[in-house]
């Protein structure tokens, strides 16, 4: 956001403008070659240019209007229908959002309603295990309730017994990940499901990572945990398209167990001088273009589509813990049996690690609390497997050997890491947020 931007008096043509924006981008991370872990799903080509038509083909129409646009909504019913049919919800209705986190906060506001009209809760509370998405802090921060936040077990999963003593009688909503974000292990969704259905509180599972990840690797042999509709007292999930669903971007599903608990999302308000106003979710207009991409991406997939990528997304991701798990010194997090994981160090300074690889051109997320690095792998990263893990051996013995990391990230996560106390670290990011919107 150069402060030097100024819109010009006269417009640039067609190509000009293309071509300026292609030269911009040529710092961003390199996804197509499989060199980012983290932030684009990439099923390949094809699939990208399916849903690259349908997206432009209705980037003009809004998903507002249910009645002016019957294209998109045929689409959208039809997009939640196949949902809720892979997520067993017999009777489940939802709606399309634009993603995990549009899904997670109409999930919580759903349940602070519920709450209020079902229950008489005007001081509601948000049970949440500590690897639980930051979305559900944005929700309890936007929507007015009290974060009840838990530690995970030894086994980075939710534990069962802390969750068991963190619900009391404000409690509106509990919360179990399929698989969590930071470690990829699939919260013990039977067990804390059973703990809300007994107190009588709704249980969310979000699904928005392994979504449309987990019905195929069931039925490709992988032995997982329940998660969805099928367990007894999940009252709602997430599941985002725009990843392993290979959407584009700006797409997810919120689904609830009944139409009844789905009417506590709806927005509707008669006394508008503008007419009568009604709206599904937290945007107003809703972008067409997503919807159909989501659209197209299921019908030009399959299930067999589906199966395929799972598969090579599986294999993929056990060949990389299995290269990690036997370079000397690295050891993976937990259990993680699914397309995501961290991995971290018990006598290499992680952070480092993560900077030498950078300079070689591998871009992996950093994580705290234990510190590590973390990949989510796509279908993408199969052919980088052995590159990848050979430059990891070569540069986890160069840190062994005492030789020196390039300067990068690992001093800042070092200092953030040894802050005493979350505040100060969230001051600092402030910090860094306002550098980063005035240019500086
Ligand atoms: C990605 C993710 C979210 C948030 O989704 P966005 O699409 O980034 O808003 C929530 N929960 C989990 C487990 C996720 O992986």
């Amino acid at each position: 956001m150069s402060k030097s931007a100024r819109l010009a008096s006269q417009g640039l043509s067609h190509l000009e403008v293309l071509a300026r924006m292609r030269d911009m981008r040529t710092e961003d991370a390199n996804w197509r070659e499989g060199r980012t872990w983290s932030l684009v799903y990439n099923a390949g080509e094809d699939v990208r240019r399916v849903a690259a038509e349908a997206y432009t083909e209705f980037m003009s129409e809004n998903g507002l209007s249910p009645l002016a646009f019957p294209s998109l909504r045929r689409f959208e019913a039809e997009v939640l229908a196949i949902a809720a049919e892979l997520f067993h919800g017999d009777t489940a209705a939802g709606t399309m959002t634009s993603g995990g986190t549009e899904s997670i906060l109409m999930a919580v506001k759903t349940a602070r309603d519920f709450a209020r009209a079902e229950r008489g809760i005007t001081e509601p509370e948000l049970v949440l295990p500590a690897s639980a998405h930051p979305a559900f802090q944005k929700a309890a921060h936007y929507f007015g309730l009290k974060p009840v936040n838990v530690p995970v077990a030894a086994d980075f999963r939710a534990d069962v017994a802390a969750t068991r003593a963190a619900i009391g009688p404000r409690t509106a909503l509990v919360v179990g990940s399929a698989p969590s974000y930071p470690h990829g292990v699939m919260d013990p969704i039977p067990e804390l499901a059973a703990l809300a259905q007994e107190r009588g509180v709704l249980f969310h599972v979000d699904a928005c990572l392994g979504g449309f990840l987990l019905p195929f690797a069931r039925r490709l042999g992988h032995a997982l945990v329940d998660f969805d509709f099928a367990v007894p007292g999940v009252t709602s999930l997430s599941a985002d398209l725009h990843k392993y669903g290979y959407a584009a971007k700006g797409a997810s599903v919120v689904l609830y167990r009944t139409p009844e608990l789905r009417r506590h999302q709806f927005f509707t308000y008669a006394g508008w001088s503008g007419g009568l106003y009604v709206s599904p979710s937290m945007a107003g207009t809703r972008p067409g273009g997503a919807i159909a991409a989501a659209w197209a991406v299921l019908k030009y997939l399959g299930e067999e589509g589906y199966l395929r990528l799972a598969g090579q997304v599986l294999d993929t991701a056990r060949a990389l813990r299995e290269g990690i798990a036997a370079v000397p010194g690295l050891r993976l997090i937990g259990e993680p049996g699914l397309s995501i994981f961290a991995f971290t160090s018990d006598t290499l300074d992680v952070y480092a690690l993560g900077d030498v690889m950078e300079a070689r051109g591998w871009k992996l997320d950093r994580q705290m609390s234990p510190p590590a690095l973390h990949l989510m792998v796509t279908p993408a990263h199969a052919q980088v497997v052995k590159p990848f893990l050979e430059d990891l051996g070569a540069c986890a013995a160069s840190l062994a050997r005492g030789e020196p990391a390039p300067d990068g990230s690992a001093a800042l996560y070092g200092m953030l890491g040894s802050l005493p106390d979350r505040n100060e670290a969230e001051g600092f990011l402030l910090q860094f947020m306002d550098g980063l919107y005035s240019g500086e």
